[in-house]
């Protein structure tokens, strides 16, 4: 038996079957690339699903979190510790925003986020009790907890796990007169990933994103913007939101906050919103501690020169540009996205997502198929234009087959 066939029948036998690995062991990482259990190396074109933007090992990264391992880990919210209060002004500042709610994964974020709008609708906006709504979009993406899967619309995510939480209602993603249609007095919330990620990176017509801006201001309800993936750079601006001139009223933020290295995330808003939550009504052990703190520091301080955002926009722009070259060819139907971020939808007759995947795998390239049909194409965003042009060209090998 190989390291990796050893490696891939002990998770086999002992852990829940709740994900489907592409059969490459990881042991090592650097930058944009990975070396497996046997030497192997690859180049990663899916940085964790957009956690690693700013690649594996970052040297600043690792910096900041050993000096802070030496220090002090955790307190609990029980006690203050030296590192939260200059996290939540960095990222508050970052964010244009005054207050922040700190969480470890997306999900809790998400779901911290749909309390604050609740607890928002019935305390300022007067919305009778236990009567609130949120509304959300078709083949949304926002976790795995039971409220965030009673609100989608992806059977895998939803089917065998209910009875459902209500206060939801579903509008097609990208209609902004099927949103207006649902937005009535109970109405406290839009939901709404900017680009939707899992969805096959699905960008939304332009203007929809500024017309639920306007929208949302209009009738009193709170835009809250899941920037988890689609933030942080990843579409060549610190927000995907700022492509339209957005600015919502809540950023839920996750995966690169904690750059690849610690669980981080938060709901990110104005004092008026998050300022509803009092002590002892919303909470988490390990969220806003001090190891996360020190990491999501250094992370804002390297968005905050705005460089790593021009090298993915520049990048991105030629990722772009070489993938709809692809467009037609038989081979592949159609490429989406935005900065270093793409969704390519292979042409059933050349063969699955995940079949390309595992052909990609074999020639040194990983990336992850999403739905069937596409694979997902988002390296680190400190990657180089040799390393994603070679990444490219073993692509174009692959689909030529
Ligand atoms: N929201 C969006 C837009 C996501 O892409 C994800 C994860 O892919 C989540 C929420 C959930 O984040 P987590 O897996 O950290 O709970």
């Amino acid at each position: 038996m190989t390291s990796t066939e050893r490696s891939i029948a002990a998770a086999e036998a002992h852990s829940a079957h709740n994900y489907h690995p592409l059969p490459v062991v990881v042991a090592t990482a650097e930058g944009s690339w990975m070396t497996d259990v046997e030497g192997r190396r690859y180049l990663d074109m899916l940085a964790g699903y957009s956690a690693l933007n700013f690649g594996h090992g970052n040297r600043r990264l690792l910096d900041a979190a050993k000096a802070q391992l030496e220090r002090v880990t955790l307190t609990s919210r029980a006690f203050h510790h030296d590192r939260f209060g200059d996290f939540c002004a960095a990222l508050a500042e970052l964010c244009g925003m005054e207050l922040v709610l700190p969480m470890n994964t997306g999900a809790e974020a998400v779901e911290t986020a749909v309390k604050t709008a609740r607890k928002w609708g019935y305390e300022v906006k007067g919305v009778p009790d236990g009567q609130a709504k949120i509304i959300v979009a078709e083949n949304n993406f926002h976790g795995r907890t039971t409220t965030i899967v009673s609100f989608s619309t992806d059977p895998e995510a939803r089917a065998g796990f209910g009875p459902y939480t209500p206060g939801f209602e579903i509008v097609p993603y990208g209609d902004p007169a099927a949103l207006e249609a649902a937005v009535d007095d109970r109405t406290v919330a839009v939901l709404l990933e900017p680009i939707q990620g899992e969805a096959g990176v699905l960008v939304p017509p332009p203007g929809y994103l500024a017309g639920v801006r306007e929208l949302t201001r209009r009738r009193n309800v709170l835009f809250i913007a899941d920037e988890i993936q689609s933030g942080l750079g990843r579409t060549g601006r610190t927000f995907a939101c700022e492509h339209e001139g957005v600015v919502p009223d809540m950023y839920v933020l996750g995966k690169a906050l904690g750059g690849g290295v610690v669980p981080v995330s938060a709901v990110v808003s104005s004092r008026e919103v998050l300022g509803v939550i009092a002590p002892g009504e919303h909470g988490s052990t390990f969220g806003g501690n001090p190891l996360a703190c020190a990491v999501a520091l250094e992370v804002i301080a390297m968005l905050r020169t705005g460089e790593l955002q021009q090298h993915a926009a520049e990048l991105g722009e030629h990722l772009h540009s070489e993938l709809r070259l692809l467009v037609g060819d038989g081979t592949v139907d159609a490429v989406r996205g935005r900065g270093l971020w793409a969704g390519v939808d292979i042409n059933p007759a050349r063969g699955t997502g995940r079949e390309v995947s595992e052909q990609l795998m074999a020639r040194g390239v990983l990336v992850k198929d999403t739905h069937g049909a596409t694979i997902r194409i988002a390296p680190p965003l400190v990657i180089s234009k040799e390393d994603l042009d070679w990444g490219l060209a073993r692509l174009r090998e692959v689909l030529e087959g």
